[in-house]
């Protein structure tokens, strides 16, 4: 599935997407995109409607997000990943925006996956639902393929059970299966998954040992005062060494490194 800007996921080629949780300044997520592209990430995250559990909680710069997110692009040449929340905005998106992500709470949305089905080329990143099963996950992206956009990757972000120590329980045999049952791409978010930084280095080591076609990582510039998800958060440092065992271990795997932002 190619990203835009000549970055594609799948295949032989192992990609990171990193960016904070949400956008919340021009400078934090330009000085993120920079610190990111420097460590050789593919794509840019950063929410700009967040799906929160607390209505009081930050719930995003909305639609000034998205105008920091392009200047990121503009300055860095990343591919920028976003979250859809709506079908209202899907014409927005499909115009500003690489990749549209589905996050987790919509992934069983079937009137928003009809519609990016039908009304958007652009790649969809389906992260998998809290509490669905691989089964329940497959049908979604087919929901989305089966109207006629079958640009889909899949993000396997930690699921919901018993245990209460790390935010999810990160599935990584869900890596296994969806690639013995679809053709699709699979990129691991141990961000979500663990909610604690220090355990996403090495559980992005094992997604990548699994054989995920790529990550999604969180980074922020200043973990602590973030709006959102800071506790789970990389330092731009920290990301860097990630990225540094990652590249070494992507070759081990028999990967090709995807770096964004060439064109820039
Ligand atoms: C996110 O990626 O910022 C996010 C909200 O993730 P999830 O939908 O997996 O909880
Ligand atoms: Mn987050």
């Amino acid at each position: 599935v190619e990203l835009g800007n000549g970055v594609t996921v799948g295949g032989d080629r192992l990609a990171v997407i990193a960016g904070p949780c949400s956008v919340e300044s021009e400078a934090q997520i330009v000085d993120i995109a920079r610190d990111v592209k420097a460590s050789g990430a593919a794509a840019l995250r950063g929410g700009a409607f967040k799906p929160r559990t607390s209505p009081y909680a930050f719930q995003g710069l909305e639609c000034e997000g998205l105008e920091l997110l392009k200047e990121a692009r503009a300055d860095t040449g990343l591919p920028i990943v976003t979250e859809i929340m709506g079908t209202e905005y899907i014409a927005l998106f499909e115009e500003c925006v690489d990749v549209i992500q589905v996050g987790a709470r919509n992934m069983q949305n079937f009137d928003l996956l009809k519609k990016l089905g039908r009304h958007t080329t652009k790649p969809i990143l389906l992260k998998r639902g809290l509490s669905n099963t691989i089964e329940e996950w497959l049908m979604s992206a087919e929901y989305i393929m089966s109207g006629g956009n079958d640009r889909v990757i899949l993000c396997e972000r930690g699921i919901r059970t018993f245990e209460t120590f790390t935010r999810n329980t990160l599935d990584l045999s869900a890596v296994l299966a969806v690639k013995q049952l679809s053709h699709l791409p699979v990129v691991v978010d141990p961000s979500h998954a663990a909610g604690m930084y220090w355990m996403v280095e090495p559980l992005a080591m094992a997604a990548i040992a699994a054989g995920a076609d790529g990550l999604m990582i969180e980074v922020h510039n200043d973990p602590p005062h973030a709006k959102c998800d800071g506790q789970q958060s990389l330092t731009p440092e920290k990301f860097g060494h990630l990225m540094q065992k990652a590249g070494a271990l992507a070759e081990l795997m028999g990967k090709t490194w995807v770096k964004g932002g060439s064109a820039c």
